[in-house]
């Protein structure tokens, strides 16, 4: 329960009226032990009671409430040795028949309505029974005493989640006299002015519309209320844990100075561009093999700028497959190399921090800069050199995984952290890394294929978000097919057309149960299958993760210089792996990816300056797999497709391994709530910059939702 409760909610559930000790029981299933409990146990979703036509108006197809008085009642065995009970209800228009299966109690009640002539309400689907007869089968119902409003019955009716063994109607009683005798004593943690502000009612009117709603409207305007409030904590949170950075002192790296350009208001990188000089400038140029693209010039301004200040540097890069992050986070590494620190990189994986360290070797080789690779399974000897070389700040850029680079490792003086996400480092982890720094470390996240926006505001949203949004000159855009397993022969045929061309082509296999063991085995089958059958007069190589890094390297190289026209592989080729020759990708059992996963892996062809092609073979068993493979044929934009895997598998599984409390939310959908969020963030902040500690007496209870909530995330810091 919200800690706003006072001790009236904190009243037991059976004090409720028409509850009891022993309605009270059901309810403990459901964990719900106070009012308080009961109050915030909001529909799932409603019914509506509230047509209510004459009955000869009443259509058969409709869920209607009708209002009568019994003018019969008849019961006769079925076949099966069932009773079937009937009692038809009339008003002044015509007439419907009730009906119930075995259910002798509902019988003697209907005859005892039928004796008294009371009247009745009876709501549920309308149907056509034998003879052209209007008819209900197990309507809701109840009997109309003289001062009983009839609308109270016509009107919507929550639905409540429940657990095996809670009726529906226990709830529904609880929750009505909760709302009754106490929802006015919900104190309301929003002050009026912020509610005034962004409309929002007062907490106990929303409450009474979320249980009994007076209409939709309503209960929609009630809901927004709820949801802002939940999102608003939450970014409260954030904002406040940004705030705490920011006043820390962090390093400053004296770029400008090292660029030779002066102080300047605008973007670091398009000063030093238009300077034309200096050693940061050559560097640059030496380092990269091509001009970086408009969006990556300002993001590294963006990035510089934060090194250059006094505070932490707390930024997450987004950009699509392909766009160059790996470029934008070198210049980063740079600077805090030649500024006299040591750079760290972090990878989620063994096979990426490989990938990473190979390509960021080949870069920093030129201006002379030494990079070391720090993973589990180096040898001994080989790990302890590089722990050395660490400690010593003789390897000046260190690439390993997050776990190894966490755990063993001690820095001279680490200036710059890169951390590639893959929406698995936490900020729990972003914690525990900055006491590895020399002072506090800059950070700077990005993620492999972009991710939803609701998701980065509520994941990320303590940090500030750089996005480059424009791919490198000369990229075609690929042609994605989408082909079923039958079709195998023609995708094969296709393929070989291109090699004969002078083309290259990856196979990919599935992962398969998460297992390394299974995925290499599938890729070896397909392997020699090609091998022998297909393509047994093509040059066919073979690449898993299983493999050792000289052999794996080897197999990469053999493709990279066109001694192999095939390269079959598990996942391995996600990332990092570039060969502008290759323009085929055949992904087998494309249906075992998530979209972001098969979006990475598309993005290793399209390199070179000829039309690519990526054929998904999947057979679509489900919905679901269907809208995948066309999502992935209609729309090469990776921040279109994060956003349609957000509709189709919801964020808790988007979120991955990554502890996923932060976007557990009890009424607000990260789907479909996403304006709301954003209003709830400028609202937050808003609130911070008028009162960046939450002393005033009017936010008093916000800050102790906003400390309720952050006390979770320290239990998992300790545990
Ligand atoms: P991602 O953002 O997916 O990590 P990478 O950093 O791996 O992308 O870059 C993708 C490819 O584009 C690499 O081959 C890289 O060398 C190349 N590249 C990056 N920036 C540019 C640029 N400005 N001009 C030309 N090629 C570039
Ligand atoms: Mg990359």
């Amino acid at each position: 329960m919200p800690p706003d409760a006072t001790d009236r909610l904190a009243t037991d559930v059976q004090f409720l009226k028409g509850i009891g000790p022993k309605l009270a029981m059901p309810l403990h299933k459901l964990g719900l032990r106070t009012v308080g409990d009961v109050l915030w146990h909001l529909p799932r979703r409603y019914e509506d009671r509230r047509n209510l036509p004459p009955i000869n108006k009443a259509r058969a197809g409709q869920a209607a409430t009708v209002r009568g008085r019994i003018v019969g009642v008849s019961s006769r065995p079925t076949k099966g040795g069932k009773m079937i009970f009937k009692a038809r209800l009339a008003d002044a228009t015509g007439e419907i028949a009730l009906v119930w299966f075995n259910q002798p109690y509902v019988g003697k009640q209907m005859q005892k309505a039928y004796q008294d002539q009371v009247d009745i309400v009876a709501f549920g689907m309308v149907k056509e029974g034998a003879r052209y007869e209007l008819e209900m089968s197990s309507p809701e119902w109840e009997t109309l005493d003289e001062d009983d409003d009839p609308d109270e019955f016509a009107r919507l009716h929550p639905v409540y989640p429940l657990t095996e063994g809670v009726p529906q109607w226990v709830v529904r009683r609880a929750a009505r006299a909760a709302v009754e005798f106490y929802a006015q004593d919900l104190v309301d943690p929003l002050p009026d002015d912020l509610r005034k502000k962004h409309k929002l009612q007062k907490l106990s009117w929303c409450m009474r519309q979320m249980h009994r709603p007076d209409s939709p409207e309503m209960q929609q305007e009630a809901r927004r209320r709820l949801v802002f409030e939940e999102f608003l904590f939450l970014q409260v949170a954030l904002q406040m844990r940004r705030q705490e950075v920011q006043q820390e002192v962090g390093i400053s790296f004296p770029i400008s100075q090292l660029a030779g350009v002066g102080q300047t208001s605008g973007n670091l990188f398009a000063a030093l561009e238009e300077a034309h000089q200096g050693d940061l400038w050559e560097q640059v140029h030496a380092m990269l093999p091509f001009d970086l693209t408009g969006a990556q010039r300002r993001v590294v301004g963006e990035v510089w700028a934060d090194m250059e200040r006094p505070v932490p540097m707390n930024r997450l890069v987004q950009g699509d497959v392909g766009s160059g992050k790996t470029a934008v986070a070198a210049c980063a590494m740079l600077a805090a190399v030649r500024c006299g620190y040591q750079a760290a990189l972090m990878a989620p994986t063994e096979i990426l921090a490989e990938q990473h360290f190979f390509n960021l070797s080949k870069l920093f080789a030129p201006v002379g800069i030494n990079v070391k690779l720090l993973v589990g399974k180096q040898s001994a000897s080989d790990k302890r050199k590089a722990l050395q070389a660490t400690e010593s700040g003789e390897a000046q850029i260190c690439v390993g995984t997050h776990a190894v680079i966490q755990e063993a490792v001690k820095f001279h003086k680490l200036g710059l952290a890169v951390v590639d996400e893959q929406h698995r480092f936490g900020v729990v982890q972003r914690m525990a890394l900055r006491q590895k720094g020399f002072g506090n470390p800059d950070f700077l996240v990005m993620t492999a294929t972009p991710i939803p926006r609701t998701l980065t505001m509520t994941l990320y949203g303590d940090l500030d978000l750089s996005v480059i949004d424009e791919l490198p000159p000369g990229r075609k855009a690929i042609k994605t097919h989408w082909r079923q397993p039958y079709e195998r022969p023609q995708v094969y045929a296709g393929v070989r057309k291109l090699v004969q061309e002078g083309r290259q082509a990856y196979f990919v296999c599935p992962m398969i149960n998460e297992s390394e063991k299974m995925q290499t085995q599938a890729a070896e089958d397909l392997y020699y299958r090609l091998k022998s059958q297909e393509y047994a007069d093509l040059r066919v190589g073979l690449l898993h993760g299983q493999m050792k890094a000289a052999e794996k390297e080897a197999v990469m190289d053999s493709f990279r210089r066109h001694e192999l026209d095939i390269l079959v592989s598990t996942v391995v080729i996600e990332v990092g792996v570039d060969v502008p020759n290759a323009s085929a990708m055949v992904v087998e059992d494309a249906n075992r990816f998530g979209l972001a996963q098969l979006h990475q892996l598309r993005g290793r062809v399209g390199r070179g300056s000829t039309q690519s092609f990526c054929v998904l073979v999947a057979d679509a068993k489900t919905p679901d797999v269907q809208k995948r493979m066309e999502v992935l044929r209609d729309t090469t934009d990776g921040f279109v497709i994060a956003e349609e895997d957000l509709k189709i598998r919801g964020p808790g599984d988007l979120a991955g391994t990554r502890q996923s409390g932060e976007i557990e939310f009890k009424i607000a959908s990260l789907v479909d709530d996403g304006h709301m969020l954003e209003e709830a963030r400028r609202a937050a902040i808003a609130l911070l910059d008028a009162d960046s500690a939450l002393q005033q007496p009017g936010h008093a209870l916000i800050l102790e939702r906003v400390r309720a909530r952050r006390s979770d995330e320290a239990l998992i810091v300790v545990s």
